[in-house]
């Protein structure tokens, strides 16, 4: 176990599997860097294949014990997992901010919302509902069980590096599975720092197994090719949700996606605009753009068009750009150098369509890998930057004129996660909420990731949903008795 600086929170960074810390099979490390300086922060152990069919081979093992766990007993452990992680809150809030670079202030909104998927599964946990039911014919009756699917790949990004494991983790063990957890290369040490919070509050070796892997697309497809894995929960980009479709399909391993968004945001001439800049600036600003639920597209109807960008240009002005861990910090850096190229490339293709910079567009002159807030007007309706998922701090502004202009604009993108609309006239919220196509609006709210909610996707931002009840039906399977008696 090497360190480079001294973390907030002790971190083992060897691969955790079967609950022992090991090295990877060929010794192998990779280095995780502090992207507001560009330094390494840790060297994390980078697993191997041999590494991680060791890992499904623990979590096989582990499987029928922990499905046997009576479910109360699984509950009071994601309940203590839940009170083990706000106990430590804070530090592991640094230590996202540290590993990732967001904001401090985000990086605590994060570990709250990442330790509630604990609580929520605690307490479904003891819901698993199947049903009795009696054929049409009155012959027989119709028993349906709910049971864990087995042994599961958990593939998160680097952008929420605890709320995705646990939204994940939460659920899968509340239903009785066993997982593989492969967290993003960019940030595994609050993977690695959320292993040591599950074994402490009782969840027994094998279980949960994180497996830190620089070579993520051989590590993951020998898992999908191992008949011991029954599932994978993916959540990451549309371009490596499709390969991992592919490559599940060779064994037929169940599979849950979420995937890459493109939000737009409209707002109409009837909308209360003080609320709808300051939803903005939350569905724009939170982690920094860097949320697959962010703002990517803002549709404003012409009228108002000009005081909305006014105002959200004036805020995004002000915004504090800084080092994550800083506590004055409103916006952090991006994660890496090749997030503040993408953004830059996006906001200066737009420029030379025409758009013009009301604030912002530039990279600051500061080491690390910084990007100014910034938004765009006169956006050409067929800019790539409308396109394409920014994943930083741009908002690019497009006005329309009519109810029908905006719900079809809106719809124009083969992704569909999250819509945003603002309007004070709430028959025309819904009536647009339900034209709209993504799995999920926000109506007069630029926030909607809530533990207890389905969140997810359609059309090629993914499938399945994550939390509420249906997050916990992902990792079951029914099970069908035809029973006379
Ligand atoms: P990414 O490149 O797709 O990476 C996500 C995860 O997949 C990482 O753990 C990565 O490992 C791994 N990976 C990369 N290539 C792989 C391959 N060929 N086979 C198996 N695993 C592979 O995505 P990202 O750039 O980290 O994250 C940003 C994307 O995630 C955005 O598109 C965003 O919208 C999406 N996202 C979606 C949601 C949602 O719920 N819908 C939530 C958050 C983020 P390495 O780090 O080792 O490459
Ligand atoms: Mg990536």
């Amino acid at each position: 176990m090497t360190q480079t600086v001294q973390l907030p929170i002790a971190v083992d960074t060897d691969l955790y599997v079967g609950g022992k810390h090991v090295s990877a099979s060929d010794a192998g490390r990779f280095d995780v860097l502090d992207p507001s300086t560009g330094q390494p922060l840790a060297s994390v152990a980078d697993g191997t294949v041999e590494d991680a069919l060791a890992a499904v081979a623990a979590a096989h093992e582990a499987g029928p014990r922990w499905a046997a766990v009576p479910p109360r007993e699984r509950a009071e452990i994601l309940r203590a997992a839940f009170d083990a992680m706000n106990a430590k809150a804070e530090a592991l809030a640094e230590l996202i901010s540290l590993e990732n670079g967001k904001a401090l202030r985000d990086a605590r909104g994060e570990v709250a919302y990442a330790a509630e998927f604990f609580r929520w599964y605690s307490e479904e946990a003891v819901r698993n509902l199947g049903s009795v039911t009696t054929s049409p014919s009155g012959s027989n009756q119709i028993v349906v069980l709910r049971q864990p699917v087995g042994v599961c790949v958990l593939v998160t990004p680097w952008n929420f590096p605890a709320a995705m494991a646990t939204r994940k983790i939460g659920p899968a063990l509340a239903a009785g599975c066993t997982v593989v957890l492969k967290p993003a290369s960019d940030t595994p040490l609050t993977a690695l720092a959320i292993a040591q919070i599950l074994a402490d509050a009782g969840v027994p070796p094998g279980v949960v197994n994180v497996l830190p892997a620089r070579r993520s697309g051989s590590v993951v497809s020998a898992m999908l090719h191992d008949d011991r894995v029954r599932k994978i929960s993916f959540t990451g980009s549309t371009e490596v949700g499709r390969v991992l479709l592919r490559e599940a399909s060779d064994k037929i391993v169940n599979a849950s996606m979420e995937l890459g968004g493109n939000a737009p945001f409209i707002v109409f001439a009837d909308a209360d605009l003080d609320a709808a800049v300051d939803g903005a600036m939350i569905a724009k600003m939170r982690n920094a753009g860097e949320a697959c639920t962010a703002a990517n597209r803002f549709y404003v109807e012409s009228s108002v068009a000009q005081e909305f960008s006014k105002q959200f240009a004036e805020r995004m002005a002000v915004l504090t750009v800084g080092p994550g861990i800083d506590p004055e910090t409103e916006v952090g850096p991006l994660v890496n150098t090749e997030t503040v190229d993408k953004v830059d490339r996006l906001v200066q293709g737009a420029t030379a369509a025409g758009a013009s910079i009301v604030v912002g567009g530039n990279r600051p002159e500061r080491a690390g890998f910084f990007y100014e807030p910034t938004v765009l007007v006169n956006v050409a309706p067929d800019s790539p930057i409308l396109g394409d998922e920014i994943f930083g701090p741009v908002a690019p502004i497009v006005t329309f004129e009519s109810e029908d202009e905006a719900v079809e604009r809106a719809n124009d993108t083969p992704y569909g996660l999250v819509s945003y609309v603002y309007t004070g006239d709430l028959a025309r919220g819904l009536r647009v909420g339900a034209r709209l196509e993504s799995g999920m609006v926000g109506l007069n709210r630029g926030l909607v990731s809530d533990p207890a909610a389905p969140f997810g996707g359609v059309k090629q931002s993914g499938i399945g949903r994550e939390g509420g009840h249906e997050g916990m039906l992902d990792y079951t399977e029914s099970k069908y008795i035809a029973l006379q008696w």
